[in-house]
């Protein structure tokens, strides 16, 4: 059975939340400023996103609602400050840690809290499949009974409690990727196990603010919710792309997949980019893409991302505009940055794993152990972050450094994005299966001439091709496979009476076009193994039996997997060893061929085809030997994005599948170095 999906995508904004601004000199407080939200939304205009969003109106959150998590007293000291004049504003603002009032503050976080369960609704109801709220002040930070960093009320813990409530919702994943800890968020949650909290935030051993123990990987939970709270401390400034991306493939991803959400809020605070004042990484706007693009594949596809704090107004906008994009289904860019996770993001991930062990089924016979000696432990860096906003002279520098990453930003968004074809899809016109399976506008393609196809296979694999069958499949694959490689579609597929030879000829044709790293996953039985071209080709084939006489090479890995007859056991082959390679490879065209005798179920292959479309700015092409009905559905679903498919029950992966994952990970992680997620002995004390 599949659930029904919505489509569309919707935006939560009110100009009126630019009101709330800062009356006095405060300098920790005088970054949370209006053009957070305006630049934002100019910026969605300026990519004409906002017109292709579904316009959902905010409105001002209830005070039942808000009392779903902070207390009444709260409640009262936000609203009696709506009458003060400034300096009992300064007053009141005061009682907390980095929080100032506006006599409209009160009226904005409601409106903020309004904003986001509007959202919620809208997801919920189906009127949408997910959405963005744009919301000022925001909410992470605040407690039951205290405004603190920015926040006045929890906007994405109320509407937790309130999809919980009003859905009767089990199970809610919070991901807060804001580069501080969302220890407000923690606090209401932390016994609870039907919401999943996962935040990853500078630390630095407790030195950056908040500056809290609990803040640390060790704090997992309390009582019912031990195992429920995920903290990913980085103990270094600069975390960039890889290092993101190593969090979420070794890390939350696997957690979401066991966990199995009902509905994903995302805390989305952009501080974790590139050139912002506060979190100081180095992570590009696109990361939020590849991020927003695995969430979507959760929870059959309900998500509502929601902002929180980002104060590189540059940096903050482009990153909205790239999650709002992928929201809306457009390709994901490609990531740029070299694909290796550094030291000490590695250590965190192992540490965090070593602590969440008891808790989690994928993470049970992982052989991994808390590490105590961290290398930025060993070696302390010298106090390198000065406080940026009482130091005069570092404020200088910290323009000219915050000009140069704008500068930098509006070349590099101009370098990574891309026209998207107006059609997605293309396949051929005679396909059997395909065509008419499609849900939306395909690219119907004629198939090529023959001499034109044997001019092309001349000189290789000729004489797999004197077969009329064989010549006329080739002829579709090659029609459907040029529109890729000329990008006129996204992607498309082909069905062949052989997988192997269409397989070997559709990879030697695009290396000819000039495509330089082709990734392609074979299914199945494959009985010619193509060239890979000098690295050109990384070939990964998943069967079922070792193939005799084959031995792995950093180009050719042969995966032996059989899925697990109970349900879906695919999830962590393909986070714990298929993603981490595909990443540090970087294709710019992916091909997926499901040949004879696949050990793969329907459910693993729509999984595989969903997530790998973070790659190669979504340049996939499907080879199908196996044309089964309920295959080719999900196939077309999973490319043409109109809805998630379904991936069918989770089942944990056993010992020995594990162990594969394992060996094969400690063969290729020195050359594909994504794959890391725990450091060898002894490196850290080096
Ligand atoms: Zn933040």
């Amino acid at each position: 059975m599949e659930a029904a999906m919505a489509s569309g995508t919707a935006l939560v904004y009110d100009e009126e939340m630019t009101t709330h601004k800062l009356l006095w000199s405060d300098p920790v407080c005088d970054i949370e400023v209006p053009e957070r939200l305006s630049s934002s939304y100019e910026q969605l205009k300026c990519y004409n996103l906002v017109e292709r969003c579904v316009h959902v109106p905010a409105r001002e959150g209830s005070e039942e609602e808000i009392l779903l998590v902070h207390s009444s007293e709260h409640l009262e000291v936000a609203k009696s400050t709506q009458t003060m004049n400034e300096e009992e504003l300064k007053r009141v603002s005061g009682n907390y840690d980095a929080f100032f009032f506006h006599p409209n503050t009160y009226h904005c976080a409601r409106l903020a809290v309004g904003a986001t369960l509007q959202l919620v609704d809208a997801v919920m109801t189906g009127k949408v499949c997910n959405g963005m709220a744009l919301v000022r002040p925001p909410g992470h930070h605040s407690q039951k009974n205290a405004a603190n960093g920015f926040c006045l009320f929890n906007n994405v813990a109320i509407a937790g409690e309130y999809a919980k409530r009003k859905y009767g919702l089990q199970r809610i994943l919070i991901v807060d990727w804001d580069v501080h800890h969302g220890q407000g968020t923690q606090y209401i949650f932390e016994e609870d196990p039907s919401v999943l909290y996962f935040s990853w935030h500078r630390y630095e051993h407790q030195e950056f603010w908040p500056s809290l123990k609990e803040s640390d990987y060790d704090a997992v939970g309390l009582g019912r919710g031990e195992g429920f709270n995920i903290n990913l401390p980085w103990n270094k400034v600069g975390m960039g792309n890889s290092d993101y991306l190593a969090a979420f493939f070794h890390v939350l991803l696997p957690m979401a997949f066991e966990f199995d959400p009902e509905l994903v809020l995302v805390s989305s605070g952009y501080d974790s980019g590139i050139g912002d004042p506060e979190g100081q990484m180095n992570a590009t706007p696109e990361v939020f893409a590849h991020l927003t693009h695995f969430l979507m594949q959760l929870a059959n596809g309900k998500l509502c991302v929601v902002l929180e704090g980002g104060y590189h107004l540059k940096s903050l906008s482009e990153s909205v505009c790239m999650t709002v994009k992928t929201l809306l289904g457009d390709p994901v860019p490609q990531i740029t940055g070299e694909m290796a996770p550094c030291l000490s993001a590695i250590e965190s991930i192992q540490n965090v794993r070593a602590a969440h062990k008891p808790y989690w089924k994928w993470l049970a016979y992982e052989d991994t152990s808390v590490l105590q000696n961290l290398s930025t432990k060993s070696h302390p860096p010298k106090k390198a972050n000065p406080n940026p906003f009482t130091d005069p002279e570092s404020k200088i520098t910290n323009n000219d450094e915050s000009v140069k990453v704008e500068r930098f930003l509006e070349l590099h968004m101009k370098n990574i994005l891309f026209p998207v074809p107006p059609i997605k899809t293309a396949t051929t016109a005679d396909s059997k299966g395909s065509a008419h399976l499609l849900p939306v506008p395909v690219h119907l393609v004629k198939e090529m001439d023959k001499t034109e196809i044997k001019a092309l296979v001349s000189g290789f694999y000729a004489d797999l091709v004197k077969e009329d069958k064989i010549l006329h499949s080739l002829g579709n694959m090659l029609a459907v496979l040029d529109k890729i490689l000329k990008k006129e579609v996204c992607n498309g597929i082909a069905e062949s009476p052989r997988a192997a030879v269409s397989v070997a000829v559709a990879l030697r044709h695009s290396v000819q076009f000039g495509f330089q790293r082709v990734l392609c996953i074979f299914v199945g039985d494959m009985q010619i193994i193509p060239n890979i071209e000098d690295g050109k080709i990384l070939m990964i084939h998943i069967c079922e039996n070792e193939q005799s006489g084959k031995t792995s090479s950093k180009h050719c890995i042969s995966l032996n997997w059989k899925e697990d007859a109970e349900g879906n056991d695919f999830f962590s082959a393909l986070l714990g060893f298929i993603l981490p390679v595909a990443y540090s490879y970087q294709p710019n065209l992916t091909v997926i061929a499901i040949g004879p005798n696949r050990s793969l179920g329907i459910s693993g292959i729509s999984l595989l085809f969903a997530l790998l479309q973070g790659l190669a700015e979504s340049r996939i092409f499907a080879v199908m030997e196996d044309t089964e009905m309920n295959l080719m559905r999900s196939v077309a679903k999973a490319l043409v994005g109109a809805s998630t498919p379904d991936f069918g029950v989770y089942v944990p992966p056993t010992q020995e599948k594990v162990t594969k994952i394992k060996i094969l990970r400690d063969q290729f992680q020195q050359e594909w170095k994504m794959l890391q997620c725990s450091v060898k002995d002894g490196i850290s004390r080096n």
